[in-house]
Order: C-alpha cells, then sequence, then structure tokens
C-alpha cells in the first residue's frame, strides 16, 4: 500500500530527528506538507501512522496535512512559479499542467511531489 510506505518513510525521518533533537514532552501533532501532485488517500495516511506508531514514542499523535500547490522552472524562459491550471468548464477540479504558463514548454517540478514534515507540536510530558 503507497500511503503505508509513505508513513514508514515519514516516521523513520522523524524518528531520527528526534532521537538527535530530542522535545520537552510528547508530540501531538505532526504537521505534513502533502504536494498538490501526490495523489494519497488522506484516511489511509492517518489510519498508516495510527498503524505505525503504536508502541513507539509517537503514538496517539496526529498528522496534519497542509497541501502544498506545484511549483514548476521552465528551462528555456525561466519562468518559475505555479503551474498554469486546466479550468475549463465541466472540470470540477483546477489540474495542473506540466507546460509553461509564458512559452509552452516542458517544466521542470520544483514542489509538490512528495511530503515533507515542516513542523511539530509538542505538549506537556506524560504524568504532569
Ligand atoms: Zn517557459
Amino acid at each position: 500500500m503507497h500511503e503505508y510506505s509513505l508513513a514508514q518513510a515519514l516516521l523513520a525521518g522523524l524518528q531520527d530527528h528526534l532521537r538527535r533533537n530530542p522535545v520537552p514532552g510528547r508530540v501531538v501533532k505532526v504537521h505534513v506538507r502533502k504536494g498538490e501532485l501526490l495523489s494519497l488517500s488522506e484516511w489511509a495516511l492517518r489510519e498508516a501512522w495510527r498503524l505505525l506508531t503504536e508502541g513507539t514514542e509517537l503514538a496517539g499523535s496526529e498528522l496534519v496535512l497542509e497541501n502544498v500547490p506545484v511549483r514548476v522552472r521552465c528551462p528555456a524562459c525561466g519562468y518559475a512559479g505555479e503551474a498554469r491550471r486546466l479550468t475549463e468548464e465541466g472540470w470540477h477540479i483546477a489540474v495542473p499542467i506540466l507546460s509553461c504558463p509564458r512559452c509552452g514548454s516542458p517544466v521542470e517540478v520544483l514542489e509538490g511531489r512528495d511530503l515533507a514534515i515542516v513542523g511539530l507540536t509538542v505538549g506537556e510530558a506524560p504524568g504532569t
């Protein structure tokens, strides 16, 4: 399952970070940026997180997902910014297009493809 391996990678990264930078309490929220191009089920990701963190120091923590719009760069004309969107009538969502809004060349994706932990909310230590 796609979401399961993403959650595993997040957890491994976070545990490694916490070993080197311990926090004075329990992690209650994990803030994650989710790229617009990354298709995943938020429900499945949260569920995988709940299962994977069971019995770890992160048990009971909640994933807070923030959606990040796609940012692209055009090697032909140097444009950098948000991707052009397909917003024709009849489309319910605005689909990003991977061609340059300025010159139409294929663009490189700078941001919007992955998951990244951007912050933690730390609660009081248990028993206090
Ligand atoms: Zn261009």
